[in-house]
């Protein structure tokens, strides 16, 4: 990659939001590698959809849905396999929509800053500098999982992992396992170790609001959507999507709730070298903890530009900072899913053009 080249927009992330933008770019005649370009670090297409678990499948609870002008390749996620990983699936699609579409993704490239370059900004990179007059940043979150602290958790002796690192069941074949949180990744790990770990609790910070449908569509959550959007127009911290929406009951799960393993214990109190403890004396031992308790916007690489605020978040309306109007944020908050991500595309491909 040049060095401190000039190029008008510059794409962070290729993922499904970073994808749509670069998308809608394209259709608006901006040519892909001269007027916008997209970074991403993976080594290949996928987005984070390429590091999740071998054993995740496409749909299991949440439809993903297909990016904008999908159909003209002859592609649709809904009709996808079901049997193959997703992490195969979706980074074959990309890869496909990014070469019909020739959006020019540049990768592995790490965005290590962004920062103000006079009237324009300077986007350092591993691989070189490129000065740009908008940003747009889709990079997710899973470069940022979270994981609460607990007291005793320096103390505990077992291993601790977040769903950002979980590889396959058979790592926790015959050890006890306790599985934190209260989303489909909990659930889908409850079931996956069922019968192979020797012990198993699933502990959640809230009862479970169980939907009776069988999948859930992001984009009917309107509630949790609204929320979402709330929190970013406020400039606070974003609440957990899961909090807005509920989780489907697919077959799956609802056999899983009848015999008596999908059944959440309240949180414990602390934990202890060898396991939890909850308030009323009670005690789970413990090889393994497994967080998946979410993660956060990945947005280090802005900081420079100080867009956080004392809130917590950065302030965010229709995919555009409050703050700088020269910087995007596509797929945060309300746009936090792959229906949200997809129409981020226009939006955002649309204001940058009017700005251009
Ligand atoms: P990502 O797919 O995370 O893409 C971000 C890209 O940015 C990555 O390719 C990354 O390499 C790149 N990047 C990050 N930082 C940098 C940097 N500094 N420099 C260069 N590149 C960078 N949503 C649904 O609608 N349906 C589902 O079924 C569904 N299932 C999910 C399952 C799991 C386990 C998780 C965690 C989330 C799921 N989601 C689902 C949410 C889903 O991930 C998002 O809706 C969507 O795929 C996110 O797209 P994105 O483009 O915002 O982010």
């Amino acid at each position: 990659m040049d060095s401190d080249r000039f190029v008008p927009v510059v794409v962070i992330g290729a993922g499904q939001a970073g994808l749509a933008v670069a998308y809608y770019l394209r259709r608006f005649e901006l040519v892909a590698g001269q007027d916008f370009v997209v970074l991403d670090r993976g080594p290949d297409a996928g987005g984070a959809w390429q590091h999740r678990w071998q054993s995740l499948r496409l749909g299991s609870a949440h439809r993903v849905h297909d990016l904008p002008g999908m159909a003209e390749l002859g592609l649709s996620f809904d009709t996808a396999e079901r049997d193959v990983p997703a992490r195969e699936v979706v980074g074959d699609y990309y890869r496909r929509y990014e070469q019909h579409f020739e959006l020019g993704v540049e990768r592995p490239v790490t965005v290590r800053s962004v920062a103000n370059r006079g009237a324009d900004l300077l986007v350092q990179t591993d691989r070189g500098a490129i000065e740009t007059r908008f940003v747009v940043n889709a990079t997710g979150t899973w470069g940022a999982p979270f994981i609460p602290h607990y007291p005793g958790t320096p103390g505990f002796a077992g291993r601790h992992l977040h769903t950002a690192d979980f590889v396959s069941a058979e790592e926790f074949r015959d050890k006890n396992v306790i599985v934190v949180g209260g989303g489909t990744s909990a659930i889908g790990f409850m079931l996956e170790l069922e019968g192979i770990a020797s012990g198993l609790t699933w502990v959640a910070r809230r009862p479970i609001d169980w939907l009776d449908g069988e999948q859930l569509d992001v984009e009917d959550a309107t509630a949790a959507v609204a929320q979402q959007d709330k929190a970013a127009r406020a400039g606070q911290a974003l609440p957990s999507i899961v909090s807005g929406t509920g989780v489907p009951k697919t077959r799956r799960i609802a056999a899983g709730i009848n015999r008596g393993l999908l059944v959440a214990k309240p949180m414990f109190a602390r934990l202890e070298a060898d396991g939890a403890r909850w308030a009323d004396g009670s005690f789970a031992p413990a090889d393994a903890i497994i967080w998946a308790t979410g993660f956060r916007p990945e947005l280090r690489h802005l900081a420079p530009l100080k867009l956080r605020e004392q809130a917590g978040g950065v302030t965010v309306a229709s995919g555009a900072s409050w703050t700088d109007p020269r910087i995007f944020l596509a797929g945060y908050g309300p746009q936090a899913s792959t229906i949200g991500a997809s129409r981020a595309g226009r939006t955002i491909a649309r204001q940058i053009m009017a700005l251009l």
